[in-house]
């Protein structure tokens, strides 16, 4: 069980303290895929830096009940792939260990490279890949860490939906086989249903939940599935838009 409970972060804006989070607690079981939906500008990556440690300044905790370390492994995936470019597919995977040149690392980079479906491209270059195929890169290189939880923000923006959605089955087949937990934002309200097991809304700044929906569907969901249960929430560009109260 991770426990995330933030009293208050905030930034300096023109000599003054702005709070972008306030009093946003809540829990993720482990193994749950939980979807974070909020307004763009509602702290969202702040949030998921600050869950994997990114930024320490902030009052309040991160903590988690289950790890035997205390300090489990952390993967996570940004909104654009990060890659090197002057570095082959399997080096920039093999870039996040502690021994990038090891025979090891490029035997483990490898076989991520295959559970993401692109290991015949692994000595090709980042420019000759398709966006879709670069998010490939970029998951295999979070679990190169073979994270106990998958921090995702907003991993698939951009992508057209054919690559969107064949991505998203991609990560449900990986997710489904190794059982971590996910915390993945998105600002898509289908695409949380589609993906997770509960959704969270947030507020505009300073950040607050607004609603928790759980979605009890069995996988894979249909998009008929997802109007069905669109109908249940309720005022739908409000919770989009962070103000409902
Ligand atoms: P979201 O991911 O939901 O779009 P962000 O977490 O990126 O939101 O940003 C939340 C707010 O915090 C925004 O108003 C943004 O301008 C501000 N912000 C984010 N990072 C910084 C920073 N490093 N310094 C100052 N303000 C920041």
């Amino acid at each position: 069980m991770m426990t995330v409970n933030i009293a208050n972060k905030s930034y300096y804006r023109d000599g003054a303290a702005a709070a972008v989070i306030q009093d946003l607690a809540f829990e993720v079981k482990t193994g749950e895929f939980l979807a974070i939906v909020g307004p763009s500008g509602a702290g969202k990556s702040t949030m998921l830096n600050l869950i994997a440690g990114v930024d320490t300044k902030f009052d309040g905790r991160i903590s988690h009940s289950n790890s035997n370390t205390g300090s489990p492994k952390l993967g996570i995936m940004f909104q654009e792939p990060r890659l090197m470019p002057w570095l082959t597919l399997l080096e920039n995977v093999c870039l996040v260990s502690d021994s990038p040149n090891s025979t090891l690392t490029a035997v483990r980079a490898e076989a991520m490279l295959n559970t993401v479906g692109i290991a015949a491209s692994s000595a090709q270059y980042p420019s000759q890949l398709s966006g879709g195929m670069q998010r490939r890169v970029a998951l295999a290189r979070a679990l190169m860490s073979e994270p106990d939880v998958l921090l995702l923000d907003e991993p698939l923006v951009s992508l057209d939906q054919p690559a969107a959605m064949e991505l998203r089955q991609l990560l449900l087949t990986v997710w489904q086989k190794h059982k971590f937990t996910i915390v993945y934002v998105t600002h898509q309200l289908e695409e949380a249903i589609t993906l997770a097991d509960r959704i969270l809304f947030l507020s505009a700044t300073p950040t607050k939940i607004i609603r928790e929906e759980c979605i009890d569907l069995p996988r894979p969901r249909q998009l008929l599935d997802v109007d069905a249960l669109r109908i249940s929430l309720c005022d739908r560009e409000g919770l989009l838009s962070g103000r409902l109260g």
